[in-house]
């Protein structure tokens, strides 16, 4: 099981203490918050860590992205997926991508539909500069962990199927599923990744308007 530590919201201190205690990967939903972030831990001689894009992703916002993060889990379509690829600067090593799957089906949801999830997979699977790992969802809040088990065992079931047609690549090892509230049936069903705020970091404060 591999842990990652949701900072947004949180300031560079929360990350450079989080990585004392031995914590290196860190997710970031905002662009320019994790820009600033990453610079500032660099500057403070904080080396090893690995930065993960959690949020959606625009156009305009992939190549910074594609310069400053070793991960995106948010990826739900080619072009976005193309971009990254074109903008991954050749010294660096291709970038880790995980396909959000829309789990829910609602239609104003971030995420690849599942029955697309395969065709999408295949075509991110083939650009040079990137590194295909799993998958990633973002269920909607379930009344009980039952039912909150019942929909990622669906999610798992999908990665396992995308995983077998693409010819079980070593690569594909990652299944990103499970938060604060969640995490218990997440890991249950099969997660192998679980993206945790504030059950780590405390509870988040949001400016007005933010
Ligand atoms: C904020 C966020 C998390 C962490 O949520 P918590 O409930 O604080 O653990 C995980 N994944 C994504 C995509 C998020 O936006």
């Amino acid at each position: 099981m591999r842990l990652l530590a949701v900072s947004k919201t949180f300031g560079p201190e929360a990350v450079a203490e989080a990585a004392a205690a031995g914590q290196t990967a860190f997710g970031e939903n905002y662009v320019q918050e994790g820009l600033a972030k990453i610079a500032a831990l660099r500057e403070a001689g904080v080396t090893g860590l690995a930065w993960h894009c959690i949020g959606p992703l625009q156009r305009n916002k992939t190549r910074a992205v594609a310069e400053a993060f070793d991960w995106v889990q948010s990826v739900d379509r080619l072009q976005i997926a193309q971009r990254l690829s074109d903008q991954r600067p050749a010294h660096l090593a291709p970038l880790n991508v995980c396909l959000q799957v829309n789990i829910d089906g609602a239609p104003t949801k971030a995420g690849v539909p599942p029955e697309e999830a395969l065709a999408l997979a295949r075509a991110v699977a083939a650009l040079p500069r990137l590194r295909l790992r799993g998958l990633m969802a973002i269920p909607d809040p379930a009344p009980d962990p039952d039912t909150a088990r019942a929909v990622f065992a669906r999610v798992a079931a999908l990665f396992a199927e995308v995983r077998a047609a693409l010819g079980n690549p070593v690569d594909f090892d990652t299944l990103s599923m499970g938060m604060s509230d969640d995490l218990e049936p997440a890991i249950a069903a099969g997660s192998t990744m679980v993206r945790v705020g504030s059950a780590i970091f405390g509870r988040r404060v949001y400016a007005p308007g933010g």
